[in-house]
């Protein structure tokens, strides 16, 4: 590598991934250097992650934020910015070499639209981008000559696996599943399952969108939507497995019959770091995978119909156009209200099927009417609350 680091941008530093992402960091401060760091609402933990890392500039998204945040970096030469568009902005500012967008939700389109125009290699950790607009992402990525090396322990798994395979044809995608919390629970059990309950997940330590979405199998249907715009597979070559162990994180089966899998101990750090130094490796301490501890590997099929979420998922990848969009819409919202305990967790399946039904469909969307879709489905799904 040269001598000369890397200049990182983190959208959302603070969330999970962001705050691993900035452990990445100080664990090869010889290699990469924090150019710009942007939060949502942790303003504390931002201003605490700016005077630590003294990055070129900062912004938060909810601008009633600004002020404390301009005063507390008052001692430093740190630029500081306010609002969605601000965040937006950063992610192409020039010196820029990666962008790891870790923000949460529809909110990671914009910035990441904007990083891939300016030609940036782009670290995605926010599935939610290619779920909402994988079409127009990745006609963006090829009219720029972007790169999009992916976060998501699967997809990182998948890329890692074709790693040297060139054009070899593949034949399947495997992504495996956790099954997360709720894996051997009845629907009658299913109905009375709290968020306190859903947000304790066996395996992986994430934030709590993404951990409600794991309980709900939501996160595997995105998965299988990013998996298909990522790697330009059919939906019918996508897999879905659940393997409760998490050791296997995904696999692909080629052609010739022969499956390639990548496995490691759950450790988020591991697919940032390799989206970082791809395609080197770089040596690291985390702790390793011992098979006299993890002895057994198990698997099964996954349940659709206590998990109806990954059916709808399947259904909006084939239908395509804007209904991924609205699936995505519709969730950000029952999560949010399932999060405060408003509404059930079956209710939340029950009440995307409506939406998905009644919510206007686009067959070949532009940007303009995924920002519509997305306003009208948000819409549509309190009413159905
Ligand atoms: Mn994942």
């Amino acid at each position: 590598m040269s001598d000369i680091k890397k200049q990182i941008a983190i959208l959302g530093s603070t969330g999970s991934i962001g705050t691993q992402a900035l452990e990445v960091i100080t664990d090869n401060n010889d290699l990469f250097e924090v150019y710009a760091l942007t939060a949502n609402n942790q303003v504390d933990l931002l201003i605490e992650q700016a005077r630590k890392f003294r990055p070129e500039m900062v912004a938060i998204a909810n601008e009633s934020h600004y002020l404390k945040l301009k005063e507390a970096l008052a001692d430093l030469p740190i630029k500081v910015f306010a609002g969605n568009e601000s965040v937006a902005q950063v992610a192409e500012m020039q010196p820029i070499d990666i962008v790891l967008t870790a923000m949460v939700g529809y909110s990671g389109l914009k910035p990441t639209m904007n990083a891939i125009k300016s030609g940036k290699k782009i670290a995605l950790a926010n599935k939610e981008t290619l779920v909402v607009a994988g079409e127009l992402i990745c006609d963006l990525v090829s009219k720029h000559n972007a790169a999009i090396i992916p976060v998501d322990s699967e997809h990182s798994a998948i890329f890692q696996c074709m790693a040297g395979e060139g054009n070899n044809p593949v034949e399947k995608l495997i992504l495996t599943a956790s099954g997360g919390p709720f894996r051997t629970k009845s629907m009658r059990e299913l109905e009375h399952v709290t968020s306190a309950q859903a947000l304790k997940h066996p395996n992986w330590d994430m934030g709590a969108k993404i951990t409600i979405d794991s309980a709900s199998m939501m996160n595997k249907g995105f998965e299988i939507i990013e998996a298909k715009w990522l790697f330009g597979v059919m939906p019918e070559q996508i897999d879905v497995v659940v393997h409760p162990q998490s050791i296997i994180h995904s696999m692909v089966q080629f052609a010739d019959g022969s499956i390639k899998a990548q496995l490691g101990l759950p450790d988020m750090k591991l697919p940032i770091q390799y989206a970082f130094t791809y395609p080197d490796r770089l040596k690291t301490n985390f702790p390793r995978l011992d098979f006299n501890i993890c002895s057994q590997f198990t698997f099964e099929q996954p349940d659709l119909e206590r998990f109806r979420n990954l059916a709808f998922a399947y259904y909006a990848m084939e239908k395509g156009g804007n209904m991924p969009c609205i699936l995505n819409a519709a969730n950000e919202i029952v999560v949010a209200e399932f999060l405060k305990d408003k509404i059930g967790f079956l209710q939340m399946s029950d009440i995307i099927e409506k939406v998905m039904a009644k919510a206007d469909f686009i067959a070949h969307p532009t940007y303009d009417d995924y920002v519509k879709t997305d306003a009208q489905v948000r819409g549509l799904t309190k009413d159905f609350i």
